[in-house]
């Protein structure tokens, strides 16, 4: 359920307080009844909005693909520092979409943005076994004794042990290592802090999925799109 107002305004047909005015001159219908207040809840998934003869094409909900830059930090709102949802078109922000989960300031690549709540806590929580999977230049060479303490699970600084986690080298040499790490968990700079206690250091980090949903690598650094259907079904 949401209100005719919201609803209206998100879809950028005036203020709260235009709509207002629109239900007050009768210009609105809600299954072929005028509508009375402005602030009447509508069922998203049944009721038929009608304003000035058109019938209106809404959502309730907004799912954002974000290939996220470097320089923003994972919120919705910052007095001083640059957010993610900065980034969105007006037109988004409305919807008051906030971050499935969060990437560091310099972490880059794939972020969701969502307004539904539901799914936000599905994901996210490590209970469902959601794959996040990262790509990772270390500063250090990465053998076979790290990819088993990541399988075995790494106990962090604090005292809390991770679940296990998936290590796989692409390239390891006495300059440093490439790598993909695949996470169930997100813990506050988990992958950063598992590499520490393996006495090595993460210089670059790239989330390229999330939940089985690729990174769509034809978004440039900074760009995002929304969620096809089939895309949206896989996380759901
Ligand atoms: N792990 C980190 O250390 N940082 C991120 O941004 C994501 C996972």
């Amino acid at each position: 359920m949401e209100r005719l107002d919201k609803i209206l305004s998100n879809l950028g047909r005036g203020s709260r307080k235009e709509v207002k005015a629109m239900v007050r001159n009768g210009w609105v219908e809600v299954n072929g009844v005028t509508a009375k207040k402005s602030d009447m809840k509508i069922d998203t998934d049944n009721d038929i909005i009608v304003v000035d003869g058109e019938e209106i094409n809404y959502r309730e909900f907004v799912y954002i693909m974000m290939n996220k830059p470097a320089g923003y930090i994972s919120a919705t709102f910052d007095n001083y520092q640059d957010t993610v949802v900065d980034i969105l078109e007006p037109e988004l922000q409305a919807f008051e979409p906030f971050p499935i989960g969060r990437l560091d300031k310099d972490t880059v690549g794939l972020l969701l943005l969502t307004n539904d709540g539901k799914l936000n806590h599905r994901l996210i929580s490590p209970k469902n076994h959601i794959d996040k999977v990262y790509f990772a230049d270390i500063d250090k060479a990465v053998d076979d004794t790290d990819v088993k303490a990541f399988e075995e699970g790494i106990t962090l600084e604090d005292g809390y042990k991770c679940m296990p986690g998936k290590l796989e080298i692409l390239k390891s040499d006495e300059h440093g290592a490439e790598v993909m790490v695949t996470i169930q968990e997100g813990k506050f700079h988990q992958v950063k802090r598992m590499f520490k206690t393996r006495g090595k250091e993460v210089v670059f980090l790239k989330r390229m999925e999330f939940g089985g949903l690729k990174l769509d690598e034809t978004l440039p650094e900074g760009d995002y799109r929304e969620l096809s259907n089939a895309e949206l079904k896989m996380l759901k």
